[in-house]
C-alpha cells in the first residue's frame, strides 16, 4: 500500500466503440505490469471490461451498482484478475436504470466520489471505464477523477463529437469536480493504410497540440479478438503492435505523472 492516493482517471467518450474498454483493460494490464498497483472500476452495464478480464456475469456478487445505489464498500466489491496487480470492480446490467433511479436521491452525482476516498490509497491508478453517454453514471466518474482520458477513433467526425465532451469538462470543473484535468487524448483504431487516419491524427495533434498522446493505437486484430478470449491482449499475444502500443501509452502516462518507470516509487508498509 501506498501512501500516496490513487491517480483517478476517467476513460470516456459518448460516441461508441471507439476503444475505451480496450484501453481501459489493456492500459491497465500495462500499468500493472509496470509495477503500478492499479484498479478498474466498470460502470458500463454492458460490462464489457468485466467480461473481457474473465469476470463473467455469474462470477459478479457484487458489482458497482451496489457502490452507487447501496452504499456498499469498493472494498468489498473489488475483486482479484488474472493479471498480478489488477483489480476490477466489476458491473451489472442494474447499471442500466442509475439515470432513472440515481436521479431522485440526494448526492447522487458523487456517490463513486464518496466511495472511492476510502481506498484511494489502496491503489496506484484507478481507471473508470465509462459507458457511451454522458448520463449521470459517466458524471459520477466524472466527479470522481483527477482527469479525463478520450479515445478518440481515427474517423471523420471524431473531432466534432469531441467538443461536446469538451463542453461537458468545462461544466464538470465549473461545479461538480474544479480539479478534473484533461491526461489526455489517446488516438485510436489508426489504419496506416488508410488516408482518413492519418488526417485525422494531424487534425487532431493540430487543433489540440500536444495533450494528444504521442503514442497510437493502431487498429490490430489481436486488441479485438482478445476479450472473446476474456483475457487482454497483453496476455494473448504480447507481440502484437496492440500489446506494445498499450505498453508505450503506459509508460508515456507515467512519464506525463512525473512517475518513474525503470524505478518505480512504491512505498511498501
Ligand atoms: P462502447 O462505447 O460500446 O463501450 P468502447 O468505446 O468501449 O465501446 P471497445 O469496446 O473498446 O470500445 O471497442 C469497440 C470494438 O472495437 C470492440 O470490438 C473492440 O474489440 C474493437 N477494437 C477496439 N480497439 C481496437 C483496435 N485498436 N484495433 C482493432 N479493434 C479494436
Ligand atoms: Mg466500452
Amino acid at each position: 500500500m501506498s501512501n500516496r492516493s490513487a491517480r483517478i482517471l476517467s476513460i470516456a467518450n459518448q460516441k461508441g466503440g471507439v476503444g475505451k474498454t480496450t484501453t481501459a483493460i489493456n492500459l491497465g494490464t500495462a500499468l500493472a505490469a509496470a509495477g503500478r498497483k492499479v484498479l478498474l472500476i466498470d460502470i458500463d452495464p454492458q460490462g464489457n471490461a468485466s467480461t473481457g478480464l474473465g469476470i463473467g456475469r455469474n462470477m459478479r456478487r457484487l458489482s458497482t451498482s451496489d457502490i452507487l445505489f447501496d452504499n456498499n464498500a469498493i472494498a468489498d466489491i473489488a475483486q482479484e484478475t488474472m493479471v498480478p496487480n489488477l483489480f476490477i470492480a466489476p458491473s451489472s446490467p442494474d447499471l442500466s436504470s442509475a439515470d432513472i433511479s440515481l436521479g431522485e436521491s440526494r448526492g447522487a452525482l458523487t456517490r463513486m466520489k464518496t466511495a472511492l476516498v476510502a481506498v484511494a490509497t489502496d491503489y496506484d491508478y484507478i481507471l473508470i471505464d465509462c459507458p457511451p453517454s454522458l448520463n449521470l453514471l459517466t458524471l459520477n466518474a466524472l466527479a470522481a477523477s483527477d482527469a479525463l482520458l478520450v479515445p478518440l477513433q481515427c474517423e471523420f467526425f471524431a473531432l466534432e463529437g469531441l467538443s461536446q465532451l469538451m463542453t461537458t469538462l468545462r461544466e464538470v470543473q465549473s461545479g461538480l469536480n474544479p480539479r478534473l484535468g484533461l491526461a489526455g487524448i489517446l488516438l485510436t483504431m489508426y489504419d496506416k493504410r488508410n488516408n482518413l487516419s492519418a488526417q485525422v491524427a494531424a487534425d487532431a495533434r493540430k487543433t489540440l497540440g500536444n495533450i494528444v498522446f504521442k503514442t497510437v493505437i493502431p487498429r490490430n486484430v489481436r486488441l479485438s479478438e482478445a476479450p472473446s478470449h476474456a483475457i487482454p491482449a497483453l496476455l494473448y499475444d504480447h507481440l502484437s503492435a496492440g500489446s506494445r502500443a498499450y505498453q508505450t501509452l503506459a509508460t508515456e502516462l507515467l512519464k506525463r505523472d512525473g512517475s518513474s518507470v525503470a524505478h518505480p516509487y512504491r512505498e511498501e508498509v
